[in-house]
């Protein structure tokens, strides 16, 4: 089905990545940054030029796209998602990318830096790729493999798909979404102008990884409430907030409950934000479990460790107050399992292995999930994201819009 067919996802991608659109965890516009309208307005073009008619770009920088069916069945509409931002940790600002063709599997130094070097003792996968071509920065910026790995391969899926009218699929959305990396990238979206029944995010790793199972996240806020004196007169008075945020801090248990103590399917209570003055301390944690009933349990185990150091000052208050982030998408992805079952099918027919992951993190599709819109998220090739040695295997990006090609199909083929 691929064989005559000239993949344009590299060359796509290369060009993608030259467009700065950092996203703004500080900004509270729509987007959080005006540049990245460069890139969805470019896309909204391209996609037209394939005779998508109704391609556009809206005032907040999505790009929505429908590629009409051609079967004569009622094929349910899947949407595919990426999204056009950057990390805010790395620059993205003249993005320089260099295609290393028929890689030889020596370590690379970046020309524009010679301390960055990507060995294969730090990135094994790249093993995986001696002989054919990857793609890096030049060593000032990150790539933007992440997600703009996903945003080419989706273009040129569209290119494929519209170009091959002999295979069969049902109404095909595409969605281009602006600042995912600082979590807003689902605030303005338009499901109901999207109207499609499920989806899939293209922003995941290596070559076959469907991921099905996100952190479920909530924030707490602590804020202690001391009893403020005049410090040359406050003797048997004063209770001072930030020594409580301390002792609090403190309470929290050692080598376990952490980030930096656990991995797999474990959760954690993560302290990441602190302010305050004696009279008032605010402690912000994340806190995360793959597990609704395990995140309760979390928080209050938490809330007893800081009711139990409060105990010792009677004068002072805390408030505790739990704010919900997003659900693990499993618990939505489980009542519509052929969304799941259909990707890894699209990923064997792919002549790939499948490896089922969890996030320990939220996407996303996480958030599309509980909006309405389930929505796994599947692999686009993207390595060592958010960093100078960001790089992309340009077989993957191909495998990957044969996935999606035969994910199509398959929507088609089970209706
Ligand atoms: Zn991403």
């Amino acid at each position: 089905m691929f064989d005559n067919y000239k993949f344009t996802a590299a060359e796509r991608f290369m060009r993608y990545v030259q467009i700065d659109t950092q996203s703004d965890p500080m900004s509270d516009t729509s987007p959080t940054t005006e540049k990245q309208k460069d890139l969805s307005s470019l896309l909204a073009k391209e996609l037209k030029a394939m005779d998508i008619a109704d391609a556009h770009m809206d005032e907040f920088g999505y790009v929505y796209a429908t590629i009409p069916s051609n079967s004569n069945k009622k094929v349910p509409v899947i949407c595919f998602c990426a999204h056009v931002d950057t990390a805010p940790d790395c620059s993205g600002t003249n993005v320089k990318p260099i295609l290393h063709k028929n890689y030889d599997g020596k370590d690379i130094l970046l020309p524009d830096d010679s301390t960055q070097v990507l060995s294969v003792k730090a990135y094994p996968y790249l093993q995986q790729h001696i002989g054919s071509d990857i793609i890096t920065a030049s060593g000032l910026t990150l790539l933007g493999s992440d997600d703009k790995a996903g945003v080419a391969e989706i273009m040129d899926f569209a290119n494929f798909i519209l170009t091959n009218a002999a295979i069969k699929h049902g109404e095909i959305k595409i969605l281009f979404t602006p600042d995912e990396e600082v979590g807003k990238g689902t605030d303005k979206v338009d499901l109901k102008k999207l109207a499609a029944d499920f989806g899939y995010t293209l922003d995941g790793g290596d070559l076959g990884s469907l991921e099905d199972e996100t952190f479920s996240a909530d924030g707490v806020q602590l804020i202690i409430h001391g009893v403020s004196a005049h410090p040359g007169y406050a003797k048997d008075k004063m209770v001072n907030a930030l020594k409580i945020a301390g002792e609090i801090l403190v309470a929290l248990p050692k080598g376990e409950w952490s980030p930096e103590t656990t991995d797999g399917k474990q959760g954690y209570v993560h302290p990441v934000h602190l302010t305050g003055i004696a009279e008032k301390a605010t402690i912000d944690f994340i806190i995360r479990d793959f597990d609704a009933k395990k995140l309760a349990d979390h928080e209050s185990k938490l809330k007893v460790i800081a009711e139990t150091v409060m105990q010792k000052y009677p004068a002072a208050k805390m408030e505790f107050i739990v704010k919900e982030q997003y659900r693990n998408m499993k618990e939505v992805l489980d009542k519509n399992i052929d969304v799941v079952n259909y990707a890894a099918e699209a990923i064997r027919r792919s002549g790939l292995k499948v490896k089922q992951e969890s996030i320990r993190g939220g996407t996303d599709g996480s958030r599309l999930s509980f909006m309405g819109l389930p929505c796994p998220n599947l692999f686009a090739g993207e390595q060592a994201i958010h960093s100078k040695l960001e790089w992309i295997g340009v077989k993957d990006m191909n495998k990957a819009v044969e996935m999606m090609v035969h994910l199509a199909m398959i929507w088609e083929e089970k209706s």
